[in-house]
């Protein structure tokens, strides 16, 4: 292709400028960013920006000099607001300052919004922004006491924040455990540990009926309040900018994010990909920082029409309440839990405990918890599609 347009100037969208320039497109490079700031990285926004860590300039990706220089024109401040097939191969991008971008490939890297609840206040906030988490640093630094709702991994990281602030933190959280749709219910109750230990009033099975000035109302009435409320329970696709139909008139599907094959080209729109938070694979979205990375890269390479590189293996990370936990293989598929390391599930410290999640007796994903030391081991393992045996015997010689 002559001129790609890349929508969305964040992680995939900046990684894919980056790795066509690597993998030698020598053509045009446009990268349209509906916000402001050159491209950043989100996952300090619940870390060290919110801790008071980092500066927020520390989490620029690449600076505009540095776009330049790779030859990448940037239109910044500028939502994409239509996507039209034309003739030969030709797409018209329209933006909205009113003008239009024409190019041969496009690729869709417009992420994710924080998804709001029903009657949710402008008051209470949520993160998923640079400017999110510098509102939410400020609140921060001047109340005592704070009310997260969803124990997912932004809520959990904004609450270790707080806590470490000396807020006094409560969290609501509808299932049984924290984060159990990436870590599932036995390991979910290791993260509940971590929170609850951190002193961190924690509520599960909690079910919320409405918002109250300051507050939420539970469904048994009782009504809870807090100096600030932040709400995090999940994302939604950026996606009502993109056509409802494609060019040959079948209806495009993109209630969870943007269908695609396995080297991201997107159901239904030829000449468009799709890459990171906003992407469905094969029918799943990967809502990792490496994936977005990985992601980008295959899709450069099949832009350019050369084999890409191979597949790898998910992995996900989360610092919290002074450990990281992380997760490395896809853990939906697994019906059991089997303990490799440490005594956390024992009931013995969380720390330096390390669990493989089995389907049948096929190791699919491993967790650790303040074991980064022992978890990169068990990624080949997880590649490989090992088994339980192999998975104990590495555990044995650890
Ligand atoms: P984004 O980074 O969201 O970028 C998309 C960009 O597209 C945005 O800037 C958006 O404004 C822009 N855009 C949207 N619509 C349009 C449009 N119509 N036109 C033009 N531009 C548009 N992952 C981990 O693995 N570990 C972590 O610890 C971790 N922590 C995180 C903490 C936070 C607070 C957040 C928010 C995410 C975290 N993640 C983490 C997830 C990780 O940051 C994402 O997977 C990654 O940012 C995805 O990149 P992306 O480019 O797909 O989306």
């Amino acid at each position: 292709p002559e001129h790609v347009l890349v929508v969305g100037a964040g992680l995939a969208g900046l990684r894919t400028a980056e790795q066509l320039r690597a993998a030698g497109h020598q053509g045009r490079i446009s990268l349209v960013g509906a916000e402001t700031h050159a491209p950043y990285d989100r996952p300090p926004l619940s870390k060290q920006v919110l801790t008071g860590d980092w500066e927020p300039a520390k989490t620029v990706l690449r600076d505009l000099d540095a776009l330049d220089e790779l030859g990448v024109r940037v239109h910044l401040g500028t939502a994409a607001v239509a996507l039209r097939h034309g003739e030969r191969g030709s797409i018209e991008l329209e933006l909205s300052d009113g003008s239009s971008l024409h190019g041969d490939a496009v690729v869709v890297a417009t992420g994710v919004t924080a998804r709001r609840l029903p009657g949710q206040p402008d008051s209470a906030h949520v993160l998923r922004t640079l400017d999110d988490s510098l509102a939410l640093r400020e609140v921060l630094g001047a109340v005592s006491s704070l009310l997260v709702v969803g124990g997912g991994f932004i809520g959990a990281e904004v609450a270790s924040a707080a806590v470490g602030r000396g807020i006094a933190v409560t969290v609501l959280e509808a299932a049984s455990v924290p984060a159990e749709r990436a870590l599932g219910p036995v390991l979910g109750a290791l993260a509940a540990r971590l929170m609850t230990e951190a002193g961190v009033d924690l509520r599960t099975g909690t079910s919320l009926t409405g918002f109250v000035d300051g507050g939420v109302v539970l469904a048994d009435g009782t009504e809870l309040t807090a100096d600030a409320v932040l709400v995090g329970v999940g994302s939604a696709p950026q996606v009502a900018w993109l056509p409802a139909t494609g060019p040959d008139g079948h209806a495009l599907d993109l209630a969870n994010g943007v269908p695609c094959g396995p080297t991201g080209r997107v159901h239904g729109l030829p000449g468009v990909w799709a890459v990171g938070d906003v992407a469905a694979w094969d029918g799943r979205r990967t809502e990792h920082w490496t994936s977005a990375g990985d992601q980008a890269a295959a899709v450069a390479h099949d832009i350019l029409g050369v084999d890409p590189p191979p597949a790898t293996v998910p992995y996900f990370w989360s610092d919290q309440f002074g450990l990281k936990i992380q997760l490395v293989g896809h853990p939906d598929g697994a019906d059991e839990v089997l303990p490799l390391l440490g005594a956390g599930l024992d009931g013995g410290p969380v720390r330096g405990t390390v669990a493989g999640y089995l389907a049948g007796d096929r190791l699919v994903a491993v967790a650790g918890f303040g074991a980064a030391r022992h978890l990169a081991r068990y990624r080949a393992l997880v590649a490989d599609g090992a088994d339980r045996r192999a998975a104990l015997d590495l555990a044995a010689a650890q």
